[in-house]
């Protein structure tokens, strides 16, 4: 599709496919728990999370960030971020792997608490785990009315995508009529292959853009919302193939 067509297409568009994080639910997240290992004190594990997430944009990372008020932040002297893992960096000589529990199984990196309930960063400095934070991630106020809002105009399945875990999302997509979890960004794109398939018309993809473009792309029409779009809002930028 070109041009001025895609109007046309989003209005015959019956299956919407969300990603989960910061566009179903909100960008802005904060941090709830410091669970600590041993002996550590909590500050030391919320600051070897800050200072490996110092460069990223992903909103955990800004959330982690807030809740440190570190007056001085170090920043790594190396960083790498992996998409849907989390990121490792080099910090005054030390091996920081900040990340979920699929960061930890990578890295080989024994982890006594994995499976934890909720959106969980683990820290590990030099192979082993200072434990983890546990991040809010809560539905969007406006996602209900939204979903509610495009059943009224004819979408007949809604479903999200996440790279979130399985167990941190099956309440959550109750209301929806599909979804997968533990999702990587060229998984996500293998499962709206599946949608496209089976949809009988247009498929929509709304993400925000930072690590989903892949699936932005490949929709009948894309949708990204950053931070600064609302809910009800779906507008923000399009792209389409
Ligand atoms: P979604 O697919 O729901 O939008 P993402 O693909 O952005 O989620 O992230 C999937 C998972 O990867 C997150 O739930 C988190 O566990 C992990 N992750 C991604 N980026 C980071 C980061 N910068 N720091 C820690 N964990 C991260
Ligand atoms: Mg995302």
């Amino acid at each position: 599709m070109k041009g001025s067509n895609f109007l046309v297409v989003l209005a015959q568009t019956i299956t919407v496919v969300f990603d989960k994080t910061g566009t179903l639910t909100k960008w802005v997240f904060w941090v709830t728990k410091v669970v600590p290992q041993g002996s550590i004190l909590p500050n030391e594990v919320l600051r070897w999370a800050t200072y490996t997430e110092y460069r990223s944009n992903h909103p955990i990372a800004q959330s982690i960030l807030e809740a440190s008020h570190q007056e001085s932040l170090l920043e790594p002297d190396a960083c790498e971020e992996v998409t849907g893992f989390g990121v490792i960096a080099t910090i005054q000589g030390k091996h920081v792997v900040v990340g979920n529990d699929r960061m930890l199984h990578r890295e080989k990196i024994p982890c006594d608490q994995c499976e934890v309930e909720g959106t969980v960063v683990h820290v590990a400095v030099n192979g082993s785990c200072l434990r983890y934070l546990l991040i809010s991630d809560e539905l969007k106020e406006d996602a209900p009315m939204a979903i509610q809002g495009l059943r009224a105009e004819g979408v007949q399945r809604i479903g999200m995508f996440t790279g979130d875990r399985e167990a941190v999302v099956r309440a959550l997509a109750k209301k929806l009529d599909f979804y997968a979890a533990d999702l990587l960004s060229e998984e996500k794109v293998e499962q709206l292959e599946h949608v496209l398939q089976e949809s009988d018309g247009p498929v929509a993809f709304v993400g925000d853009g930072l690590n989903d473009a892949p699936v932005i792309a490949r929709a009948d029409v894309g949708i990204g919302m950053g931070p600064w779009a609302r809910m009800r809002l779906l507008r923000v930028r399009m792209w389409w193939s």
